[in-house]
């Protein structure tokens, strides 16, 4: 289990550090795509800036060109008309948006300008110098009190033999100029040789400074800023604390502008870039989460079935073994019970050949007399014969021979009842004609009725009457009801037993008595139940539940009942049967 949740953290660990990874790679590759589209992007915007400085500062070098080769300038230069000079420039100066036009001798004196004292001597400034050399000259600086930012356009003007006589002064206010840039995005300023900031559309950037060997700038005041130049993926990148109006992070980029003697810079907010890489790399970082938590969630759901799975099979598992055990148990106890059952057979057939022989004793001196009779009467009929054979009768002798030999029948099936009745049966009949038993059991039991004085009744039917059973066996069930019978009707003044066959729909064989009723008919068939004295014609009480038993195992039911006129009925209901070859 704790392997297991070990396991799972250490995954996730790997998943999450894979995940961070990935991310930290997309955000790379986008902030560097977002450089690579926002220096394109800077490099445009400050083309388009020095352009338009540089146009803007063309034309008032196309105007000092232009000057130059005016009549009154020329009139200046040689003493003429020099009041109407200053008027002159002045509109010059003031349709220009120029913050001053003069023009100066070759002394570098100011002869001419709506704005400058006559007499001001410009020789000092580089560009006049160059101008009364006969070339074109430009550059800035203070034009005090003027302004302190101003920017010189100087062009020589030649006489008519092509000296150079002096020159024009153009300058400009770059107040002017970048005003109208203020606040515009990107930062943009252009600095000079000196690397003095002189343009700039954040004013607090002006005249600011980059000391030599270095890629920052810092401000007049000298104060140390914070900044930190570095290089990510060839992109000059610059982080800076400069003010709320500067970015904190920026995109350095620079074009040089000999032409005005600046070089133009611009510093580009890498915010943006970095938000987008970041979100790009956050979308992805989502993603791969989302995923994670699916497949996590896949993954923990099949855990949870697989688990169950183990718990359901080791409960199949303890069920089945559990069931195994009861019915190895419910085995032996089946075993054990076939056992007892077998048993029980057994005893039960040791009884019913008990219950017989015990029966047999009864009847014995009934059948002795039944075979004694015929014996004394075969006696008789052979001294008979001796005699008749004397006197030479011979029809008598056969008479009397034939005789014999009917006593001697008659003994026979006797002695055949009785052997039949004493054999223990092991394999049951399964049909039996139920007339031949009833008849088999009168024949054993005819002399027991006569000795007790019972007239019987019974009239046979017509055909046999096949059920199922076995004739040994029912044949002891008949035979102990008619004894019982006759014991029970010992005392009694008629004794009449009659003996009723009903096939209508199952058989079902009656024995009804004359004698005194059954005393306790719900325990006659109970073993060992008896009323009968020792003395007298004693019972050891297990006939009824023989015959009982007998009768239950051929599927058949035995019963005992009073009837209302007085005597005992005992019936026997027997299952028809279809007779066939062999019974037959
Ligand atoms: P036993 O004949 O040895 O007594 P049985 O089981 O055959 O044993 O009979 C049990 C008892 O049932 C008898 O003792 C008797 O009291 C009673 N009984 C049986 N047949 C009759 C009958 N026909 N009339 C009255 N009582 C009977």
């Amino acid at each position: 289990m704790n392997t297991g949740l070990g396991r799972r953290i250490a995954t996730w660990l790997i998943f999450l550090m894979v995940i961070a990874a990935l991310s930290a790679g997309v955000w790379r590759y986008a902030y560097w795509q977002g450089l690579n589209q926002l220096s394109a992007r800077g490099k445009a915007d400050l083309s388009v800036a020095s352009d338009r400085l540089v146009a803007q500062l063309q034309r008032y070098r196309d105007l000092a060109v232009f000057l130059a080769d005016h009549p009154q300038v020329s009139d200046v230069l040689q003493g003429r008309a020099r009041g109407t000079a200053r008027d002159f420039l002045q509109d010059v100066a003031d349709k220009s948006a120029a913050l001053d036009v003069r023009v100066v001798d070759m002394a570098g004196r100011v002869l001419a300008s709506p704005r400058s004292a006559p007499g001001e001597v410009l020789i000092d400034l580089p560009i006049v110098g160059r101008a009364l050399r006969g070339a074109l000259g430009w550059g800035h600086g203070p034009s005090l009190p003027l302004t302190d930012r101003a920017y010189f356009h100087a062009a020589p003007v030649f006489d008519d033999a092509g000296q150079v006589q002096g020159a024009v002064v153009v300058s400009t206010d770059l107040n002017g100029i970048d005003y109208g840039w203020r606040g515009s995005n990107p930062t943009a300023f252009f600095t000079d040789d000196a690397g003095v900031v002189q343009i700039s559309n954040r004013s607090e950037m002006l005249f600011w400074q980059r000391p030599k060997g270095t890629l920052g700038l810092i401000p007049p005041d000298g104060a140390a800023l914070a900044f930190k130049a570095g290089s990510v993926n060839g992109h000059e990148i610059w982080q800076m604390g400069w003010g709320p109006y500067l970015p904190d992070e920026a995109l350095h980029l620079t074009t040089p502008l000999p032409i005005v003697g600046f070089i133009g810079e611009v510093l580009l907010d890498v915010a943006p870039a970095r938000r987008l890489a970041l979100s790009q790399a956050a979308a992805v970082a989502a993603l791969c989460l989302a995923f994670g938590a699916l497949l996590f969630l896949a993954t923990e759901r099949r855990r949870a079935l697989s688990q169950a799975n183990v718990r359901l099979e080791r409960q199949v598992a303890k069920r089945t073994a559990a069931l195994n055990a009861s019915n190895t148990e419910l085995r032996r106890e089946a075993a054990e019970r076939e056992e007892a059952q077998a048993a029980l057979r057994r005893a039960q057939a040791d009884l019913v050949q008990a219950g017989k022989l015990s029966a047999l004793g009864q009847m014995s001196a009934g059948i002795s007399h039944e075979l004694n009779q015929p014996l004394m009467a075969i006696k008789s009929y052979a001294e008979n014969a001796g005699q008749f054979m004397a006197r030479d009768k011979p029809e008598r002798v056969t008479e009397n021979l034939s005789r014999i030999s009917q006593m001697a029948d008659r003994m026979a099936r006797i002695i055949q009842n009785l052997r039949a009745f004493a054999r223990q049966e092991s394999v049951p009949q399964t049909q039996v004609d139920v007339t031949r038993v009833v008849a088999s059991a009168i024949e054993l039991t005819q002399s027991y009725l006569a000795k007790a004085g019972v007239t019987l009744e019974y009239t046979p039917p017509d055909a046999p009457v096949w059920v199922r059973g076995g004739e040994v066996r029912l044949s002891q069930v008949f035979v102990n009801l008619i004894t019982n019978a006759a014991d029970a009707m010992a005392d009694a003044q008629t004794r009449k037993l009659t003996i009723h066959i009903d096939w209508t729909d199952a058989v079902l064989v009656q024995f009804m008595d004359t004698g005194p009723g059954i005393e306790m008919p719900d325990k006659v068939f109970d073993p060992f139940y008896t009323t009968k004295s020792v003395g007298g014609s004693s019972g050891m009480g297990l006939g009824l539940s023989i015959s009982y038993g007998i009768v239950q195992s051929l599927g058949g039911k035995i019963r005992g009942k009073n009837l209302d006129d007085g005597g005992a009925m005992f019936s026997v209901r027997l299952e028809r049967a279809q007779m066939t070859e062999a019974a037959a």
